[in-house]
């Protein structure tokens, strides 16, 4: 069982192509349903899920997830993006997080389809430099989010979070990925 063929197939699914059973092997039916897939939007049919058709297959994703009223998205409360300063040098958001950023995080949580833990969100300027931030970090902005997923190597979140056209460092020692817009 490949869970990121798993994504796959069930990204096929939602979208109308019949991948099979949805086991994480990529048999001869999710072959057949990639290559339609890859077909039918202009992508070379090879059945190899690289970048293009992983973007593509994922990416797109996005323009249905909708938001709470108080910036939640389906898997994130607002609350998880708060500096962890808590609240003892500003009131947990200096700065709002990126858009982009949260509904890109939505599409790389789906596409995992196990929680993600958020370690890092904003942070003001004094919990920055406590914890070793550079002076000019994306943190600062609400344009970065550290996380993991457990059970699954950062490699693969970053991986995945990189087709979704997020920058990723990996800071493997620590065991989260940083990812920004
Ligand atoms: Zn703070």
């Amino acid at each position: 069982m490949n869970p990121f063929i798993k994504k796959v197939q069930e990204a096929l699914a939602a979208r109308g192509y019949a991948p099979g059973p949805i086991d994480g092997r990529d048999g001869p039916k999710t072959q057949k349903a990639v290559k339609a897939f890859q077909q039918d939007s202009g992508l070379s049919p090879d059945g190899q899920v690289g970048c293009l058709t992983e973007n593509r297959l994922f990416t797109e994703q996005l323009s249905v997830i909708s938001f709470d009223g108080d910036g939640s998205t389906p898997h994130f409360a607002r609350a998880e993006f708060a500096c962890d300063c808590g609240g003892v040098y500003c009131d947990g958001f200096p700065a709002e997080m990126n858009l982009e950023l949260l509904l890109k995080l939505e599409a790389l949580r789906n596409a995992l389809n196990v929680p993600v833990i958020i370690t890092s969100g904003v942070r003001c300027p004094t919990r920055n430099a406590e914890v070793g931030g550079v002076d000019n970090s994306q943190h600062l902005f609400g344009q970065a989010a550290d996380l993991y997923a457990p059970g699954i190597p950062i490699e693969t979140v970053a991986a995945i979070a990189e087709s979704l056209g997020l920058a990723a460092i990996l800071y493997a020692d620590r065991g989260f990925v940083h990812l920004a817009v």
